[in-house]
């Protein structure tokens, strides 16, 4: 099944908002197995918006609209398709009834245009929206079917799963269940994740099992996806392939939903293991201590941050050694390793994790070039740094030397030995 979708609204195309229907309707009917092979996003104009409907169903099985349904002026969609088809308009009377209750519930006054809400064109099925006042509309013309959407996000996703997902399902055989299974991983790239840890895959892929790698900042998401004539029958797909990732890449993975974020994965071994944090940050300027305490509950292991970015900080309140300072610079292992240490002793915690770099444009040398990042890590057990070199983009250095930090940490508490990016502990 081929489909291609119209976003209708002025609001689009100049930019006041963000096009998140399209793309998230583009991996909800890739997940069902709907090939969406065009995407148009038009401005509320009668004609055009008649135009495009009618010549997108003459290229595809299935279309769908979102935007233009409300009771004000500029929202023609509906008129446009009725004038389509040649059809008029009707008053449905349960969604009239639907719509009066829910005002009255809400105390809000009935006014003549929220009828207009009501009316729909006579070749259509309704698709009864909970999520909102304007209902959607489903139709089945010329060999194509037609959806027609409200344009509020959670209205068109409500309509999407509840009204949409359901059709389809009526009236095509082929369109089925899907299971979706995230893998996250952090500390190794992508080419070296597929070429070296996981191998050639191809045996496990076929037309039930499909991977997507989601590379972002310092991480790759493994998607996996099973499709099946039922739920359990997609999940039931999915599994050889899982258990052939976790085997080869178990130690790179943090978490298996799509939601768990690193931090959160570090806050719990923090709390598993009963163990307190502190930060000791000069070139990531807290941005560490910032994501750790993005986790609801984090006070109760992270103890606190040090930003010392200025030298006399980092000996004031780490007891930096100012000899050391002269002879190997602040970004250098003898002061990521001190700083480590330093935050440790002075927030009184077992663990204490430090960066220094160059974080850029200015500032780099020869020896030290824009990019370089000192990372540095303390517990009674173990006391080491590593030498990163990220990027010219000072921004980008920031999230790295900070994901690189956590990974540390993560992995450390998980006793595996090998650091992200095959990164080398050096010690004192
Ligand atoms: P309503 O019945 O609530 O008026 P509608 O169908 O008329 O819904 P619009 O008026 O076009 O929808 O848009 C309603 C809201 O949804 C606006 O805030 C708009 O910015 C947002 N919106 C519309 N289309 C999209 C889209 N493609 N992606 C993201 N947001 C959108
Ligand atoms: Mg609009």
């Amino acid at each position: 099944m081929k489909a291609q979708l119209i976003s209708i609204g002025n609001e689009l195309l100049i930019g006041d908002t963000v096009n998140t229907n399209a793309s998230w309707m583009g991996q909800f009917l890739n997940d069902l197995g709907i090939e969406v092979t065009r995407v148009h996003t038009i401005s509320d104009e009668q004609e055009l918006i008649a135009s495009t409907v009618s010549e997108s169903m003459k290229e595809s099985d299935l279309v769908i609209t979102t935007g233009g349904l409300g009771p004000t002026h500029d929202d023609i969609t509906k008129t446009a398709i009725a004038e389509l088809f040649g059809i008029n308009l009707i008053q449905n009377d349960a969604v009239l009834n639907y719509i009066k209750e829910l005002f009255a519930s809400r105390n809000i006054p009935f006014s003549e245009s929220n009828t207009w809400q009501a009316m729909v064109p006579e070749n259509c099925e309704v698709l009864f929206n909970k999520a909102g006042t304007a209902p959607g509309m489903w139709f089945h013309e010329h060999d194509c079917f037609l959806a027609v959407l409200p344009g509020v996000p959670y209205e068109m996703k409500y309509l999407m799963k509840k009204g949409v997902a359901e059709k389809l399902r009526q009236e095509s055989s082929s369109i089925g269940y899907i299971h979706t299974q995230y893998l996250k991983t952090a500390g190794i790239g992508e080419s070296t994740l597929s070429d070296y840890i996981l191998g050639d895959l191809t045996s496990y892929l076929n037309s039930h099992v499909s991977m997507a790698y989601l590379p972002s900042f310092g991480s790759v998401t493994l998607r996996i996806t099973g499709k099946g004539a039922t739920k359990e029958e997609a999940i039931q797909h999915t599994e050889s392939l899982i258990r052939h990732i976790k085997l080869r890449a178990g130690d790179f993975i943090y978490a298996e939903e799509k939601e768990t974020t690193l931090s959160e994965q570090v806050g719990k071994l923090l709390i598993e293991k009963d163990l307190r944090i502190g930060t000791a940050e000069s070139c990531t300027g807290g941005l560490i201590a910032s994501t750790i305490t993005d986790v609801p509950g984090s006070s109760s292991y992270m103890q606190g941050g040090i930003v010392a970015y200025e030298n006399e900080v980092k000996i004031a309140e780490l007891g930096v050694s100012q000899h050391d300072l002269d002879e190997f610079g602040a970004v250098s292992k003898p002061i990521a390793l001190q700083m480590a240490h330093g935050v440790a002793k002075a927030l009184g915690t077992e663990i204490g994790i430090s960066t220094t770099g160059v974080a850029g444009p200015g500032g780099g040398s020869e020896e030290k070039p824009v990019g370089t990042v000192w990372i540095g890590y303390f517990s009674p057990e173990q006391h080491f740094a590593v030498k990163a070199l990220f990027t010219k983009d000072r921004l980008v250095n920031k999230q790295r030397s900070t994901i690189v930090a956590l990974e540390i940490v993560r992995r450390v508490l998980s006793g595996i030995d090998e650091l992200p990016y095959g990164l080398k502990k050096e010690f004192a």
